[in-house]
């Protein structure tokens, strides 16, 4: 079968299509039903059948494959020369500590159907929460451990956890990050109060325990030691997890996400994308905060059986071929990254990357933001195999765009994902009605539902907001809405021009412009901010913010003016967390608004790109966009 018969048939019988997809996990009980698409967006994939993600990516292994490497856990961060520091825990060894997770939940009380937050540095532990939690029935929720506080607290009020697993501390470039703190003033923030925290002691800063509510990982797994707890079967639609998401609103979404439809959406996806097979070892260099990291760091490579590297710091430590190295050691075959992170390896002496073997790996996958021409170019050359593109969302749970290179050996094309993944029906769109657009004509990506297995459910606990958000942007109700723009070509490959809302892609990080508006707001002195994502040449966008200060006359020394701009970003790190700081804050008395007060957030990033600020019939106050120019033009 060629790349266009596999498609056609995903697209034109999605029933039989799927159905045998479906044979690539371990059903418990079969499904009645391959789709339900009686209610459409609100579609259900493998209806009646029961299954479990945590069986399929552990327990399925240990019999034919049980002392063979499952996690790879290195750090280069916790030995102080920063040389990595490696556990491999073979699947039997993952079995255990992922049974001994589960039993330390349920001894605190969690059931089938509660959430359990993982807020964790990059450790083994988080890895055998969340399997943990896909085994008992538990809807894991994890946070990104960058975030700060309140962006912990809004999730924590949002999901409900009746559990917290946490750590004292993360560590970035050797210096211990504390998360425990972060984690007691999130709680004292949030209206709601989760039963229990546990947390992991990596005696890494000194931590304080709660009496009665926090509990040490340690002493707890000693006790359930020899935990044995058996596999809680779901029903394919049931909650797997939550993960939230940045949207053009200050309060994230939560990604809902089911069993059955993820599991065969992973597998699939390991064998026609990523062509990953079982004994060999796949490397994701994302974070479990992700959804790059819960889809191809823990649940698709371990369902097909491979070998997961799971790595703690930073691409460039102790050098710059510390990853390369991990491919040497490891024989990795498939490595899975960001464009900022081979950007950041561009800029050192490629001697580090030629130093090593890397003659197991078969191709490089990068996602997560646009891809340009020459880091594409640059690192195909240094490691001499195909360097893939592929394009997807936190909501899609795996790719939209690639080319299936286990299907066929599909020419890439510079500058593009390649092409639709099996049972996404893109379109590009015009913005307004909705109506297909002609080759090389720029719209909207939107996708015909249903969407294939694996893509996200609804918005955790408000299907409203699912349905406003993503399905009701153009008058056909059956259009979801990626929110980029994109042309296709007249050979069908497809190309993604930047989102149309006000999200931001800084290195691959999704944030929304709102929520950190919304954050720097809080400072005492701002009367009013604007925050737009600006071209950069190594994180593809930075946040930039421009304040109106209440008190103007406070800041007419460089001085006072510099510290306000700490301030604001001070107030970014501690709420939010350093990963949502402005690059630059920028100082005004006027912000450019039409007549209806609405900001001109385009014509801002315009400025800021050096770029023609467009259509200005509608402002409000020209010299609004003087004081723009003025700012930048100062840097
Ligand atoms: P996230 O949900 O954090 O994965 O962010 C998804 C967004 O990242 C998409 O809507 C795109 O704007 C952008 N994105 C992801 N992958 C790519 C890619 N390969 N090329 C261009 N943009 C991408």
């Amino acid at each position: 079968m060629n790349y266009q018969q596999f498609y056609k048939k995903s697209v034109d019988n999605p029933q039989e299509f799927w159905g045998e997809e479906a044979r690539r996990i371990h059903w418990h009980a079969p499904y009645t039903r391959v789709l339900d698409d009686s209610n459409t967006p609100f579609n259900k994939w493998f209806v009646g059948g029961q299954t479990n993600l945590c069986y399929n990516a552990v327990d399925r292994w240990v019999e034919s494959q049980g002392d063979s490497p499952a996690l790879i856990a290195v750090s280069t961060e916790t030995a102080a020369d920063g040389l990595p520091v490696e556990k491999i825990y073979s699947f039997r060894e993952l079995q255990a500590e992922v049974e001994r997770a589960a039993a330390m939940m349920q001894a605190l009380g969690v059931v089938r159907g509660d959430r359990v937050l993982v807020y964790m540095p990059m450790i083994a532990e988080a890895t055998f929460a969340m399997l943990a939690c896909a085994r008992i029935g538990a809807v894991h929720s994890v946070v990104f451990g960058g975030f700060a506080a309140n962006s912990l607290a809004t999730r924590i009020d949002d999901a409900k956890p009746k559990l917290i697993v946490s750590a004292d501390a993360g560590s970035r470039a050797g210096r211990p990050v504390p998360y425990k703190p972060l984690l007691d003033e999130a709680i004292r923030l949030a209206t709601h109060k989760p039963e229990h925290v546990l947390l992991v002691n990596r005696q890494l800063v000194p931590m304080q325990l709660t009496p009665g509510r926090d509990v040490d990982y340690g002493t707890l797994r000693e006790q359930h030691i020899n935990a044995r707890v058996p596999v809680t079967w779901l029903e394919s639609n049931d909650i797997s997890y939550i993960l939230y998401t940045s949207g053009t609103t200050g309060k994230p979404k939560g990604v809902q996400r089911d069993v059955g439809g993820y599991a065969v959406a992973l597998a699939s996806s390991m064998q026609h994308v990523y062509c990953g097979k079982p004994g060999e070892t796949f490397f994701a260099t994302s974070d479990i905060g992700w959804v790059v990291g819960h889809s191809y760091i823990v649940y698709g490579p371990l369902i097909a059986g491979m070998a997961t590297i799971m790595y703690e710091g930073l691409p460039i430590r102790p050098d710059a071929g510390i990853w390369w190295n991990l491919v040497e050691k490891y024989r990795v075959t498939r490595m899975f990254s960001a464009p900022t992170a081979i950007r950041v390896l561009r800029k050192q002496p490629p001697e580090f990357m030629r130093q090593y073997d890397l003659s197991s790996l078969q191709a490089l996958y990068l996602a997560g933001e646009p891809l340009d021409e020459t880091t594409s170019a640059w690192i195909a050359g240094e490691l001499g195999v195909p360097v893939i593109d592929n394009y997807w969302q936190t909501e899609t749970g795996w790719p939209i765009l690639s080319v299936a290179k286990g299907i066929e050996d599909t020419p890439t094309r510079l500058g593009s994902p390649g092409l639709p993944m099996p049972g996404f029906k893109v379109k590009i769109v015009n913005e307004l009605n909705g109506q297909a657009c002609g080759a090389n004509e720029k719209g909207v990506v939107a996708i015909e539902a249903p969407l294939p297995p694996g893509c996200m459910q609804t918005v955790f606990g408000d299907d409203k907001r699912f349905v406003d958000t993503y399905w009701s942007n153009f008058s056909n109700e059956q259009l979801y809405s990626t929110f980029d723009w994109g042309i296709r070509d007249s050979d069908g490959y497809y190309f993604i021009l930047g989102r149309t809302d006000d999200v931001i892609n800084v290195a691959g990080h999704r944030l929304g412009t709102r929520e950190i508006e919304e954050s720097i707001s809080s400072h005492p002195n701002v009367s009013e901010v604007a925050v737009v994502g600006v071209e950069d040449k190594l994180k593809g966008q930075v946040a930039v913010a421009f304040v109106i200060p209440k008190d103007a006359a406070a800041m007419e020394t460089t001085e006072s003016r510099r510290l306000m701009e700490m301030e604001v970003m001070g107030v970014v790190d501690r709420q939010l967390g350093a990963v949502a700081r402005p690059s630059r804050v920028h100082l005004v008395s006027l912000l450019p608004k039409t007549r209806s007060g609405k900001l001109l957030r385009r014509a801002v990033q315009a400025i800021c790109e050096g770029r023609d600020a467009g259509d200005l019939t509608t402002i409000e106050d020209p010299a609004s966009l003087a004081q723009i120019r003025e700012a930048v033009a100062k840097g």
